[in-house]
């Protein structure tokens, strides 16, 4: 069986042998004249998709013509370690949709929704970069991002205006307790709309494997959960977290951060090695841990405290863990044989005043900004 498909501007075709092997030319597979119909966006190669029929319809040819699909789900706002993502799934499938969608339920009522970075037109050319990169290779039958999912708020949550609220209406997933310690703890919604958007699209994609960083590592878990729980046909693949020069985790929020509380950022992951470094030097008790971790992080704070406004950055440690790997439950104890999970998560407050010639981050640094991070013990 063949399939004759060419994209929306005409410009070439590829053919796609379907049942046999994939014949990729140097063009995109991507079915793009079924889908053309109900896509309001075409970004040269790569459609972007905003309806959950269109994605379907799209997935199903796919799955039909015994492709995989991998999904790597994000909040746009691209950055090197979501690329890292995107390209480990590209080696893994024959296709790649990435979603972008910043999902309201996963914010409080107080928090920086309407903030969060959007960066729509860079998202878009770093995703097509790398797929040109990959044509460059001339590999024969490499995989491409076949697809950007970006749906509307309509189109993920059809029956109301979704809710931030924690009594709120609506349909949900909520893992328990797993969903309210830590980051759960801290941000009563968060994974309640984590594990909704996720299980949502993964029923519109139906991805055959999914694609998380390890930087997040609660969400991870959560991620894991779900997928056993509910049965879903799907492979977690969490991929490791991708850092600056310095240490400090790449996020999308770290462009709220000027020159001056950038400085200070990496501190966080500092105090998690510190406390790494504590386990490997054969230490096991929690206290022992924690307080390799908390040195760190007070000795920053006495050093800023002793500055004035216009020079000091100040920062609150929301929380610091010692869990076990699966459940995330507090430690007294790591044993070898079970590793751990060492976490923790810094607000860095807005500065307090700024200087004239001073280089400050988006917003002007008077957006807070929660910086969390985590280090594996691995068991031996
Ligand atoms: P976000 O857009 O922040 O929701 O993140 C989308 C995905 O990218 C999540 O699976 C994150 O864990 C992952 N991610 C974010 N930052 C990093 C990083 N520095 N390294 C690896 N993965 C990351």
């Amino acid at each position: 069986m063949r399939l004759l498909i060419d994209t929306a501007k005409s410009s070439r075709t590829v053919l796609l042998v379907v049942g046999t092997v994939c014949a990729r030319t140097t063009g995109t597979i991507t079915l793009q004249r079924n889908c053309a119909r109900n896509m309001s966006t075409h970004i040269k190669d790569i459609p972007v998709i905003r309806d959950v029929r269109s994605m379907r319809d799209f997935s199903k040819r796919l799955h039909r013509a015994s492709q995989s699909i991998g999904l790597v789900p994000t909040m746009g706002a691209l950055h090197a370690g979501h690329l890292s993502l995107v390209r480990q799934a590209l080696a893994e499938n024959d296709h790649v949709v990435v979603s972008i969608y910043v999902n309201p339920t996963q914010f409080g009522v107080n928090e920086d929704l309407n903030s969060y970075p959007e960066t729509w037109d860079s998202d878009i050319a770093s995703l097509r970069t790398l797929n040109d990169s990959i044509e460059a290779q001339r590999v024969p039958c490499a995989s491409r991002i076949s697809a950007i999912f970006a749906p509307t708020t309509k189109a993920m949550y059809p029956l109301q205006p979704p809710t931030s609220e924690i009594d709120g209406p609506g349909s949900f997933v909520t893992l328990s307790p797993l969903g309210s310690i830590l980051e759960g703890a801290s941000r009563p919604v968060f994974f309640r709309g984590v594990a909704t958007v996720c299980m949502k699209l993964f029923n519109i994609v139906a991805p055959d494997n999914v694609y998380f960083g390890q930087k997040d590592v609660q969400q991870t878990l959560v991620i894991k959960q779900m997928v056993r729980d509910f049965h879903l046909d799907t492979t977690v693949r969490i991929l490791p977290t991708s850092r600056d020069a310095d240490g400090l985790a790449m996020s999308s929020r770290n462009v709220y951060l000027g020159v001056r509380r950038r400085a200070i950022a990496p501190i966080l992951y500092k105090a998690l090695s510190a406390a790494a470094e504590c386990v490997a030097s054969g230490h096991r008790a929690r206290v022992d841990i924690m307080e390799a971790a908390r040195e760190v992080l007070l000795a920053e704070q006495l050093r800023q405290a002793k500055l004035d406004g216009e020079h000091r950055v100040l920062f609150d440690v929301d929380y610091l863990s010692v869990a076990d790997r699966e459940s995330m439950n507090e430690l007294d104890q790591i044993e070898a044989s079970k590793g751990a999970i060492l976490s923790g998560a810094i607000k860095v407050h807005a500065l307090e005043q700024v200087g004239p010639d001073e280089l400050t981050g988006a917003g002007g640094d008077k957006i807070a900004v929660r910086l969390l991070d985590n280090v594996l013990v691995p068991a031996s």
